[in-house]
């Protein structure tokens, strides 16, 4: 019985390129995921794209004197490349720049205003004397009333995590000239998530199965009480208001990027050629919606998306929102502004993809903050992935290779120890699958590595290269018996790394791809013919700690 599974991933910014602490926050997790579900026969549908109208990005086009489309075609194009390079696999991946989001964010937002759930009224808002315009939250800088850090943004503080108001920044200043600005009315449109506080309550109360932090952060704001909230700006860069006389002003960006899950799978499916597919991801009751943001994205995927989609009427709300927390470089946060970062472009350029979805996958910042630090980058990549997993794979297929005619050897008699490495196998199949299904990643590959570690073991005891002059048909059988482990072993690691998990299903005489086989163990076919083995993974020498470390924050 397959299931319909929607994945809704955190739509980045096109304001510059991707770096490790997005792909372990938001787009590692739900290709693992993706991956794992497709391969299981189950109906995927993974869908994001480039959020092309935030501030974040007329701010960088301000700055470079560029237009913000020449900003968002830049960044925009390096994601691609980056997916297409470390494996992200999207379904659809489009931008929030498409008529059909336009068309389906102003559907929403005339919905919702003929139902009541937005409203006009007036707010006052921050209005720069020196430029003569109203200042989008990112533009203004202060003092977090709730924390008092004083990095503080107008819509967010980075460092306790809640949605602010621009007004309430104690001390504010322009970000573009340094001025004090100063309140002034302006007429907007609001939506009413006071009146959704009780609805939202109820709707989460059976979510006991969400990750903690996801849950108790949800909690204390319903608790708190939910205020409404502006869904329009004075700004020129957005989707236009579908109401007459409201030219000069946008749909603000947070309200709109939600709505592109929606738009993104109306696309995927006029794209395919079949308009109305969608519908079976967003209006059938049995499908499961699973959001993969970061931490900062919790609110707006737990709350305010829950509370337009209720509003809206007959579409799917999230089933899960697996947001990660933060993974900070060498101990501290990493910083767009200050360089502080691993650039995904700049690491693709040096080194292979698995190795880095090993590593943020072992360390995923689940339930806690992790940190990546490159002495444990090449710790991990030496330690584990090249001696316990690559050299485990790589020195009994050579060995069978050489010694057995290039195919998999006919097992004898199995003995308790065989039998052990077998059920070992047999159970962390089934395991990997469910920490993956649960979104455990982390889990997951350390139960796969368990795995490698055990079946090590076993092979340094029954040390077959020492057998086989003596008892050829008990080296046969310890082979067998560590490639049928090596075989589980592919394609358990296959969501997590999925390039080296293919080349070595290969390597086992397998014609079709991990893929196409499906998520199933594998059972091996004595006589089957192997392919020469090549190392799946290189180790690293200890200076690239050093070299690596000097680029950051250049
Ligand atoms: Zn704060
Ligand atoms: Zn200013």
């Amino acid at each position: 019985m397959s299931d319909t599974i929607l994945l809704g991933v955190a739509w980045p910014y096109a304001n510059g390129p991707l770096h490790l602490g997005h792909i372990a926050g938001a787009y590692l997790p739900p290709d693992i995921f993706a991956r794992y579900h497709r391969a299981k026969g189950d109906r995927v549908l993974m869908v994001s794209g480039s959020d092309t109208h935030g501030t974040p990005i007329t701010v960088r086009a301000e700055k470079e004197g560029r237009s913000p489309a020449e900003v968002v075609a830049e960044f925009h194009a390096s994601f691609l490349e980056s997916w297409q390079q470390l494996g992200i696999t999207f379904d659809l991946f489009t931008t929030t720049s498409t008529d059909n989001h336009a068309q389906t964010t102003q559907e929403m937002f005339l919905r919702l205003l003929e139902r009541g759930h937005i409203y006009e009224d007036t707010m006052r808002l921050l209005y720069c004397n020196r430029e003569s315009r109203f200042l989008p939250d990112r533009y203004v800088e202060g003092t977090c009333p709730h924390c008092l850090y004083d990095g503080a943004r107008g819509d967010q503080c980075d460092n306790c995590g809640r949605p602010l108001n621009a007004l309430d920044l104690l001390n504010p200043n322009c970000k573009n000239c340094g001025d004090i600005p100063v309140p002034r009315d302006s007429r907007h449109f609001f939506l009413r998530l006071s009146a959704f506080n009780e609805p939202l309550k109820e709707w989460i109360s059976p979510r006991t199965f969400w990750r903690r932090p996801v849950l108790n952060w949800t909690l204390g704001l319903l608790n708190e009480g939910l205020q409404d909230r502006a869904i329009t700006r004075d700004l020129e860069w957005g989707i236009p208001i579908p109401v007459d006389g409201w030219e000069d002003k946008r749909i603000y960006v947070w309200f709109e990027a939600v709505i592109g899950y929606l738009s993104a799978a109306r696309e995927w499916a006029q794209r395919q050629g079949t308009p109305d597919a969608w519908k079976d991801w967003w209006e059938n009751p049995d499908a499961r919606h699973y959001y993969f943001v970061g931490k900062d994205n919790i609110p707006f995927h737990t709350i305010i998306w829950p509370a337009m989609l209720m509003g809206f009427g007959g579409l799917n709300l999230p089933y899960d929102v697996a947001a990660n927390q933060y993974l900070t470089m060498s101990g501290s946060k990493a910083s767009t502004s200050r360089g502080w970062a691993v650039w995904v472009p700049d690491y693709l350029s040096r080194y292979d993809p698995d190795p880095l979805r090993y590593i943020l996958s072992v360390n995923m910042p689940e339930t806690n903050d992790a940190d990546f630090s490159w002495a444990e980058f090449v710790r991990r990549n030496n330690d584990e992935l090249v001696a316990t997993w690559g050299n485990l794979a790589n020195r009994v297929l050579t060995f069978t290779y050489r010694n057995f005619e290039g195919r998999i050897p006919r097992p004898g008699e199995l003995d308790k120890r065989d039998r052990a490495l077998l059920s070992a196998a047999a159970e962390t199949f089934e395991a990997v699958g469910t920490h993956i299904a649960a979104c455990q990643f982390k889990a997951g590959i350390n139960a796969c590595l368990a795995l490698a570690q055990q079946a090590n073991r076993y092979l340094d005891e029954m040390a077959p290269w020492k057998s086989l002059k003596a008892d050829r048909e008990r080296a046969a059988t310890s082979l067998f018996v560590a490639l049928s482990a090596i075989a589980t072993l592919a394609v358990t690691f296959y969501p997590y790394l999925p390039f080296t998990s293919e080349q070595l299903f290969t390597y086992l005489g397998n014609t079709n791809t991990i893929e196409a086989t499906g998520w199933r163990q594998p059972v091996l076919e004595p006589g089957t013919a192997l392919v020469e083995p090549q190392p799946l993974f290189r180790k690293l020498d200890p200076s690239v700690v050093e070299e690596e470390e000097a680029r950051l924050g250049h």
